[in-house]
């Protein structure tokens, strides 16, 4: 399976970074070695002093489909969750300046957290209200109104170069409220009111 996450796909979080908004969706991946499995703990890595959050509704894939119409998106996603997409910010934006991809700030191991599924039958895509706290504090809500590309833009626009295949998840991109992690803390996502995941930081 791959994840395909987007970028910017926030107003307020595109300000933050001082990124301009994007016209089409900013696409990357990460590999499955990236998943954090269940209930592990994420072990920080010393090549970065600045990892930060990035709390993100995600979507799996249900049906393999490539060329896929906005209008029909919604048949290739059968559940829903939150997630993180723990970014090494320090090397982001030393790859940024370069001009390089972003590949080593995204991708590396753990950094893909996923919780607990609910199915997305019957759920308003563009009604859904998420957040992360850490220590028992709430560090960053959104809603995915706010989405610059909704989830079916998304899927229309990836499937252009992309072969959706069941298993496959989207990173729909996060709100503003990014912010560092450090060694000893716990985070805990929220879908609405319902927890979903537990994540502790060693
Ligand atoms: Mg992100």
């Amino acid at each position: 399976m791959k994840i395909i996450c987007v970028g910017r796909n926030y107003a307020e979080h595109a300000k933050e970074l001082n990124n301009a908004l994007p016209t089409d969706p900013v696409l990357f991946m990460k590999p499955d070695s990236a998943l954090l499995r269940k209930g592990e703990p994420f072990f920080h890595p010393d090549f970065s002093k600045n990892i930060h959050y990035e709390t993100e509704i995600v979507f799996r894939v249900n049906k393999i489909g490539r060329h896929i119409q906005s209008k029909f998106a919604y048949k290739y996603i059968s559940d829903y969750t939150v997630g993180i997409d723990f970014t090494a910010r320090d090397l982001q934006d030393n790859q940024k300046t370069k001009g390089l991809p972003w590949e080593i700030a995204k991708a590396f191991d753990q950094s893909a957290v996923v919780g607990d599924f609910l199915p997305a039958n019957g759920v308003d895509l563009h009604n859904i209200s998420f957040h992360l706290n850490i220590n028992g504090k709430l560090v960053q809500k959104g809603n995915t109104a706010n989405m610059i590309f909704p989830i079916e833009k998304v899927i229309e626009y990836s499937s252009q170069f992309f072969t959706l295949k069941i298993g496959d998840l989207f990173f729909t991109g996060t709100p503003e409220g990014v912010g560092k992690i450090n060694i000893g803390d716990h985070l805990e996502g929220f879908l609405g009111e319902k927890k979903v995941f537990d994540v502790l930081i060693k």
